[in-house]
Order: structure tokens, then sequence, then C-alpha cells
């Protein structure tokens, strides 16, 4: 990738973060602390999308971190992928909530919410051009593939998502750390065989674009 596009692709990326700074098209625009457009490799070869932001990535403008970031993290590093390497955005860019009372908690988003911001998320797919989209939980797995869509029954699938790019669903990190006792290691054993899936496909080779056929000049004239 020559400097120049990967310069192109930053612009655009920071001129479509800099959109959803300004959107208030959901109310969860008007409560969020910070935007969390997505960060990363701008011509990473893997796309990871959750659902959307949580406490502690709304505080600081950041996708994936806290403790689900660093278990992602590690997910990434076991295929050979440091965490710059690859782009990593959500569904929604500002925290779903739910007040309960006392104080405002996560919560997943709703398809409103997901429609209205699926216009940016279009967006970073169309500048990064990624050859394999991961889609960490329920959400982000729907909001691709339809309401249907069942992460304990179709992840670890290949699928056709956005302008043709390889899709594949796995189980959101901050699911595998709420499991407990035997389902731990039935849960990581899935997202294993999936981190190996997309393994294999990003080391399959770059289809080559056919070379534009080469019409014979008219040397000699009339
Ligand atoms: S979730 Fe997306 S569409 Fe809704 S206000 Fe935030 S940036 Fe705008």
């Amino acid at each position: 990738m020559s400097l120049a596009e990967r310069t192109r692709r930053e612009h655009l990326l920071a001129s479509g973060a800099a959109t959803v700074e300004r959107c208030r098209r959901c109310a969860i625009g008007g409560t969020r602390s910070h935007s969390v457009y997505g960060e990363g490799d701008p011509c990473a070869a893997l796309m990871v999308v959750g659902e959307g932001p949580g406490e502690t990535e709304d505080q600081l403008g950041r996708p994936f971190v806290g403790r689900a970031g660093e278990l992602l993290e590690r997910m990434l590093a076991a295929i050979g992928l440091p965490r710059d390497e690859v782009y990593i955005c959500n569904t929604v860019k500002c925290r779903p909530t739910l007040f309960d009372g006392v104080r405002l908690r996560n919560r997943a988003p709703d398809p409103d919410e997901m429609a209205n911001c699926r216009q940016y998320l279009d967006e970073q797919i169309e500048i990064v051009r990624p050859r394999v989209l991961l889609a960490l939980g329920a959400p982000a797995a729907k909001s691709f593939l339809g309401p249907g869509f069942s992460i304990t029954k179709q992840r670890g699938q290949w699928y056709v998502g956005p302008l043709e790019t390889p899709l594949i669903a796995s189980f959101h990190p901050a699911y595998i750390l709420r499991q407990t006792g035997g389902e731990v290691s039935a849960v990581k054993r899935l997202v294993w065989d999936d981190l190996k899936a997309v393994r294999a496909r990003l080391d399959e080779p770059v289809p080559v674009p056919a070379p534009a056929p080469v019409t014979q000049p008219d040397l000699f004239g009339g």
C-alpha cells in the first residue's frame, strides 16, 4: 500500500470521525461522553466489528478497551495480529445505555440505532476495504446478517458481507468473560476455531486483478 493511499484513507477516516462527533441522530448521541468512531490500521486486512461502546469505551472514546479489549488483543495476537494492524469499530458509535434508577448501564444497541449508524460503518468498510470482516457478538452479526441470525448456531461460518467481503461471526470477548465453570473452555474452543478460520482466510493469496486489455496502437497512422 503506497504512503499516498494510506494518507488518503487516514484523512477520510478522520473526516468520518469528525462527522460522527457532531451526530445526534439518536437519543444516545446526547447521553454519550465521547463518540467512539473506531481506530486501527486504515489499510488493515481484518476489520473487527463489535456491537457498541461500553462505559470504558465511552469515557475514553476508543473501541474495545478495558477487560474485553485486553481479551480481544490476546485473541488477535494468538493469530499473529497485533492490535494496531487491525481496524476495530462497532455497529453504533455512541454508548447505548439504560437508566436503572441509580445509574446508567450498558445495553445492546437497538435496531433503530444500528440503522441510523449504519452509514458510518459502511463508510469505514468502504475506506478500509478489509479482506475479512469479523463480527463479534450477536448484535454485530445481526446487523450484517439479519435479525434471525443465531450466534450460537451460525457463528464460525463464512458469509458474504458488504462489498462482497468475506464475513464471519464469533462470540464477543465480553460474553467470553461472563462465562463460568465448564462453559469457559467450551466457548474458548469455539472462538479459537473461528480465529483459526480468520487466519486461514487471511493467508489465502490475494487475488491479482486481471490486467486491462492492451489494444494495439495505431503505429503507422491511416
Ligand atoms: S449512534 Fe450513530 S447515528 Fe446514533 S447518534 Fe451516535 S453516531 Fe449518530
